[in-house]
C-alpha cells in the first residue's frame, strides 16, 4: 500500500521499556522491578490528585469539558495570563505535535539541539521539513543562531529547557538575548518540561511564561503534569502563548483529546503545589547521592537540572551492557548509546531504590 511519503523514512518513537516487560522477560516479580527510565515522579502523585479522580470517575460516562474553563482558569492564575493564552494538550507532547505541524512543511526547517527530546525530530519529519542540530549535543545557542542566519527557511527552533536526556539548562537571559535576534515569523518552542526543577535549583534558569511570551510573541513555553506533578499515566501538558498562536493551534487539536479524570486530576494536582515541592527538593537530595556515587567509582555525570541523571562512560565500558545487566537485575535505566554516546540516563528514584541502585550498580561495573 503506497501511504504519504515522508512515513517511509520515520522511526517509530522507542518509549521507556514498561515495568511488565522485565516481569515476563526475567521472571522477576513486579513489586521488585525498579523503573528509573522514564523520569517519572517516584513519589507518585498528591493523594488528593487520586481522592478526586475517584470521585471523578462516577462521571466517566459523560464527555469532558471541551473548553477546558476550569483548567484553564487554574493554570491562568498560576502564570498570570488569560484563558485565551492557553491550549491543553493530552501530555505536552501533543501541544508540542501541534506547534510543529502548523508551522513546518517540506519546504522549510526545523532547528534544535545535537542531542535532545528526540520527539521533535519525529514531528518534523511528518511534516516533510528537514531537521536541522547543532554540532554540540548540549545547547549551544551560539551555534543555533549561525545556522539560523545561515538557513532562511528555518520556521521553528526547538529549544529545550532543560534538556532531555540529557540534563543541562540554559539560563533565562541568554534565551532571552537569543530570542532578540529571531525574526518573529520563526515560532520558537521553550519545552520547559522538567522547569519546575530548574528553578528550584537555580533561579537564574527560571523562564516566566508571561513574560516570555509578552516580549517574544512568536514564542509558546510549554508544561507538563507527567514529570513533577507525578501525572504521567494521565496524559496532561499545555502551551501558553499569544492568541493569535493559540487560535490557529486549536485549529488542529483533536476534540476531547484529554479526560475528564484528567482535568480533575491537573486541577487538583495545581492546588497542592506542596506536594510537588516536596518532590523537587527530594530529588535534588538523592541526586547528589549519584554525584558522589559517580566520585567514588571513577565516571562522569553531566550536570543535571531534571529529575534525571546522565553517567557518561570511558571507552573501557559499555553503555548498552551495564544498561541489560542492570534490567536483568530488575532495574531499568536508558541506554544513551543510540544517541553515539557511552552513557545511560537514570531516573532519580526514591532513597530506597537509588540506594539499590548503588549496590547492583557496583556488581556489575567493577
Ligand atoms: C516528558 C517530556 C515532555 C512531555 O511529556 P508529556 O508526558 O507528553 O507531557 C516534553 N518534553 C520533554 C523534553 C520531556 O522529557
Amino acid at each position: 500500500m503506497q501511504f504519504n511519503g515522508v512515513l517511509a523514512n520515520l522511526k517509530t518513537y522507542e518509549a521507556g521499556k514498561p515495568i511488565e516487560l522485565v516481569v515476563r522477560e526475567y521472571g522477576i516479580e513486579a513489586k521488585d522491578v525498579i523503573k528509573l527510565a522514564s523520569n517519572e515522579n517516584p513519589r507518585g502523585c498528591s493523594p488528593k490528585v487520586i481522592e478526586a479522580v475517584r470521585a471523578e470517575a462516577v462521571h466517566m460516562n459523560r464527555y469532558p469539558d471541551d473548553s477546558m474553563y476550569e483548567l484553564k482558569e487554574s493554570l491562568a492564575k498560576k502564570y498570570h495570563v488569560e484563558d485565551k493564552n492557553i491550549i491543553i494538550g493530552s501530555g505536552s507532547d501533543q501541544v508540542i505535535e501541534i506547534a510543529i505541524h502548523a508551522k513546518a512543511n517540506a519546504n522549510t526547517k526545523v532547528l534544535m539541539a545535537g542531542i535532545t527530546f528526540a520527539m521533535y525530530e519525529i514531528y518534523a519529519l511528518q511534516t516533510g521539513a528537514k531537521v536541522l542540530r547543532t554540532p554540540s549535543a548540549q545547547h549551544n545557542l551560539k551555534e543555533m543562531l549561525e545556522i539560523y542566519k545561515a538557513n532562511k527557511d528555518i520556521s521553528i527552533i526547538m529549544l529545550c529547557i532543560p534538556n532531555n536526556p540529557l540534563g543541562e539548562c540554559l539560563d533565562a537571559k541568554d534565551v532571552y538575548a537569543f530570542l532578540d535576534q529571531i525574526d518573529k515569523e520563526t515560532l520558537v518552542v521553550v519545552d520547559a518540561a522538567y522547569l519546575e526543577y530548574a528553578r528550584f535549583k537555580d533561579p537564574v534558569k527560571n523562564i516566566d511564561a508571561q513574560e516570555l511570551i509578552t516580549k517574544y510573541p512568536n514564542a509558546i513555553y510549554t508544561g507538563t503534569f507527567s514529570k513533577a506533578y507525578g501525572l504521567g499515566g494521565m496524559r496532561c501538558g499545555y502551551g501558553i502563548a499569544q492568541p493569535e498562536i493559540i487560535q490557529t493551534f486549536l485549529k488542529l487539536r483533536a476534540p476531547f483529546n484529554i479526560t475528564n479524570l484528567t482535568l480533575k486530576a491537573a486541577i487538583v494536582a495545581l492546588s497542592d503545589e506542596a506536594f510537588m515541592d516536596a518532590s523537587v527538593k527530594e530529588n535534588f537530595e538523592q541526586m547528589s547521592a549519584y554525584e558522589a556515587f559517580a566520585k567514588e567509582l571513577g565516571f562522569k555525570v553531566i550536570e543535571s537540572y531534571t529529575n534525571f541523571i546522565v553517567l557518561e562512560f570511558d571507552a573501557s565500558k559499555n553503555s548498552g551492557a551495564i544498561a541489560q545487566k542492570l534490567m536483568e537485575k530488575g532495574i531499568i535505566v536508558r541506554n544513551l548509546g543510540s544517541y553515539g554516546m557511552n552513557a545511560i540516563r537514570v531516573t532519580i528514584g526514591t532513597p530506597e531504590q537509588n540506594a539499590r541502585f548503588f549496590e547492583l550498580f557496583k556488581t556489575i561495573y567493577m
